[in-house]
């Protein structure tokens, strides 16, 4: 071993060498349709009014450490009850790592799975102890039965469910959550990344389980860029969670674009209402071709399953032909041969296809 080498075995927290980083592929050139984002930007009028926002935005002085302005708007957009608070985070995988910096060193971390790997990841490189319970495999929605069981067995500290889920795209069983809401004395992290594409969310169950967190992002509503997560749930726990957040974790230019954002209302609804319209054209389409399996989603993306060419080879092919998707095959297990599309753009999604057909007819 090399000095270095030494240096990390011995310096690091050992769980370190075991994980990797998370890996984002390189789109430059492709139809990007990997990562959920909105496809749709804003007419030219709308940035001209942000720019405007901006023009007098100080950039020497540091941000308001509570994002006050852009705090209140989101309140009064979910209608939070006033036993509830927010949590701001540079993203949503900021407070998912606020949240498990919080816990004890020796605390277990629930998951159905698959999910979103963020929850395993930030979980494993603090060195805390992440349990995953398989999803069914008929439908991907939650195993009631294995789900309580694992909950006497670990008494996790924090459990997350993806609501709808990614990368299966489904809404889990609302009475199986509530079910599980009931039974655990830890905290339950609904992660409602995809809520505008669903017509679901637990939001108003705050006022019913203290446990209960409800975490959103503005990212794949169309401000990925802009990195803004929030976490709502009872003040008491917020207040602890604040704790650890760091003062200026939103910056200025957040804070005033997405409250010029938010308060722009009809920006979004259009561009939602049209990615749910293409989404279910794009289901029917990719059900009609022979050996493709398409599974129902409430997201802005669609996994599915070639049953004949493999995974692998078709989104090889795929790129060949200029299209970037996500290949969900090296997670394995019930994720075998699984693909997953982000909705794009009309010809952007027609380019899938015509790519997808190609692909497979060869
Ligand atoms: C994309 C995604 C996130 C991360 O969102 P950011 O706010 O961009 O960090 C969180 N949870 C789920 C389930 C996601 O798919």
């Amino acid at each position: 071993m090399s000095n270095i080498d030494i240096r990390i075995a011995t310096l690091f927290r050992p769980e370190l060498s075991t994980v990797s980083a998370y890996h984002v592929a390189d789109a430059t050139g492709y139809i990007k349709l990997d990562a959920m984002e909105n496809p749709y930007t804003w007419p030219d009028e709308v940035i001209e009014q942000w720019l405007e926002t901006l023009r007098h935005c100080a950039l020497n002085r540091y941000p308001d450490p509570h994002a006050r302005q852009l705090t209140a708007v989101l309140k009064q957009q979910i209608a939070l009850n006033n036993r509830c608070e927010l949590l701001l985070g540079n993203g949503s995988d900021e407070i998912i790592q606020i949240l498990l910096m919080a816990l004890p060193p020796a605390a277990t971390v629930l998951a159905p799975e698959p999910t979103f790997v963020m929850y395993r990841q930030i979980a494993q490189s603090l060195g805390l102890n992440f349990q995953g319970v398989p999803l069914q495999t008929r439908d991907f929605d939650l195993d009631v039965a294995a789900m309580l069981a694992a909950v006497k067995k670990y008494r996790p500290a924090l459990m997350f469910l993806a609501f709808p889920n990614n990368p299966t795209g489904n809404l889990f069983d609302a009475e199986a959550i509530r079910a599980i809401l009931s039974a655990t004395p830890g905290l339950v992290v609904l992660d409602e990344a995809y809520e505008p594409f669903a017509d679901c969310s637990f939001m108003p169950q705050l006022q019913e389980f203290d446990n209960l967190l409800v975490m959103r992002t503005l990212s794949k509503l169309g401000l990925a860029g802009l990195r803004l997560g929030y976490l709502a749930g009872r003040r008491e726990i917020i207040n602890e969670l604040d704790k650890i957040r760091l003062p200026y974790n939103i910056n200025v230019l957040t804070q005033i674009s997405a409250h010029f954002a938010l308060t722009h209302t009809q920006l979004f609804a259009p561009q939602t209402a049209a990615i749910r319209a293409e989404r279910a054209a794009l289901m029917q389409q990719l059900n009609a071709l022979p050996g493709i399996v398409a599974f129902p989603s409430a997201a802005n993306f669609i996994m599915f399953r070639s049953a004949k060419a493999g995974a692998e080879e078709l989104f090889m092919a795929l790129k060949e032909r200029g299209i970037l998707i996500k290949n969900l095959h090296p997670q394995g297990g019930m994720l075998d041969n699984c693909l997953r599309v982000t909705v794009g753009k009309p010809d952007e999604n027609k380019a899938f296809l015509s790519a997808l057909r190609d692909s497979l007819g060869r």
